[in-house]
């Protein structure tokens, strides 16, 4: 049997349909951008493999460092005891981050980044006294799929049949010249003085359709909020790390995030990590002789060293100049693509945030996740051995940074022909 064959016979996979899902493509070897099948075959890994990978599979300086770390220590509590991996990982990640952050919280992956984020913000009211437990969030947000991370992401087919069991969270729309004031009077109308927190993904909204808004007006809704005392909170869970061009996307605007959520390619995406990071101001309220105020959370496999190390081995490649020689280049290409895309009729609303380029295909019916076309152009780029993961008619190109301008042109070059054959 094949390693497909024997996957459909004890596996059940994500965001998957299992009986009418095509069979899975077993991948067993990675090299850069590129994913080798078992037959040989090799894809280009378009969509970083679910936004995760900036640097390419199986980067061998990443390689190196775990295979030191996995005979030195794997992994260790995290309650009264630490490890160097976390400490230099937490020392060297907080200086650039946006805003003032002080602290580092681990744990495993983006959902619950945003659930610890969640807790210390409903938590930091409490123990300062005040009664705040309004929360605020953008409509079409998406920020994980546990309890938590579901109720503060925008209600949908992802979510409809929990809809009863999530807590109560104010949607408001994505910032624009036309409708900001709106937005602030919405705000205003809530009583400012009983939101606990903004949750918001900075400029784009990944799952939502990866939809895109302008980091000006979205400054002065944050500013409303800091005002106001509101925690904000960056999900940068996606953008981080150079997705949208700079080294995080709240270094777009002005006002300092509160808490900064980050996981995906803060290991280079090769290992499963989340970071929640917060200010002086928020950790200080969990100080007390009270054992009350404690933050009571943690995963047993909270900063893992393994994984922490992963992320400091990132974080190296991250660093050198070529990383973001690599981002302006790929967003260079998508601009030029951009202008070839105008002529193409098929294609509407064309965007680009720094590495991710994004647009719908033109449908007769509506624009959403589970538009049927979504199926079609998934077997469209898998037969041309691309890895392109539509949101429904919404196609979008979120490679590793190192993918080449060839490699870039082959994409683009397919999506002109599927365009132009529908
Ligand atoms: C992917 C994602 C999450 C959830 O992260 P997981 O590791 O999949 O749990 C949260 N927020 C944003 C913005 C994301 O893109």
């Amino acid at each position: 049997m094949t390693l497909s064959e024997r996957d459909q016979q004890v596996i059940w996979h994500p965001y998957t349909q299992m009986q009418t899902a095509p069979a899975p493509v077993g991948i067993v070897r990675g090299e850069g951008t590129l994913l080798y099948d078992e037959e040989g075959n090799s894809y280009l890994d378009a969509t970083s493999s679910w936004w995760v990978n900036i640097h390419g599979h199986a980067h061998p300086y990443i390689a190196k460092q775990l295979a030191a770390q996995a005979t030195e220590l794997q992994h260790c509590i995290f309650a009264g005891y630490t490890h160097p991996p976390a400490v230099n990982l937490a020392e060297r990640l907080l200086p650039i981050l946006p805003g003032h952050q002080q602290r580092v919280f681990y744990s495993d992956n983006g959902s619950t980044a945003v659930e610890v984020a969640l807790k210390m913000c409903i938590q930091y009211w409490h123990n300062k006294g005040e009664k705040r437990t309004k929360i605020l969030a953008f409509s079409n947000s998406y920020h994980g799929d546990t309890f938590g991370a579901m109720s503060v992401s925008s209600r949908s087919v992802f979510t409809r049949v929990f809809d009863d069991f999530l807590f109560d969270v104010h949607f408001i729309d994505t910032p624009t010249k036309d409708n900001i004031a709106a937005l602030k009077a919405q705000v205003d109308a809530l009583h400012p003085s009983e939101i606990a927190a903004f949750i918001f993904e900075p400029l784009v909204q990944g799952a939502g359709g990866m939809l895109m808004y302008e980091a000006d007006v979205f400054d002065e809704l944050l500013q409303h909020c800091h005002q106001h005392q509101i925690m904000l909170i960056a999900d940068e869970i996606m953008t981080g790390f150079g997705r949208t061009g700079r080294n995080f996307a709240m270094e777009n605007v002005s006002t300092p995030p509160d808490i900064i959520c980050l996981s995906k390619g803060l290991t280079g995406g090769s290992i499963a990590l989340g970071i929640t990071t917060c200010t002086a101001e928020i950790y200080n309220a969990f100080l007390s002789d009270s054992k009350l105020k404690t933050l009571f959370h943690g995963h047993s496999f909270t900063a893992n060293p393994m994984a922490c190390v992963i992320a400091l081995a990132s974080l190296d490649i991250f660093l050198q100049p070529s990383c973001k020689e690599n981002r302006v280049r790929v967003e260079e290409q998508h601009r030029q693509f951009a202008e070839r895309l105008k002529s193409t009729p098929k294609i509407k609303n064309v965007r680009i945030q720094g590495t991710i380029i994004a647009f719908e295909i033109v449908t007769d019916t509506e624009d959403s996740y589970i538009n049927q076309l979504g199926d079609y152009l998934h077997k469209f780029f898998k037969e041309k051995r691309i890895m392109l993961r539509p949101l429904g008619n919404t196609l979008y190109i979120m490679a590793p940074y190192c993918i080449t301008n060839e490699q870039l042109d082959m994409v683009y070059k397919s999506i002109v022909e599927c365009a132009e054959g529908l």
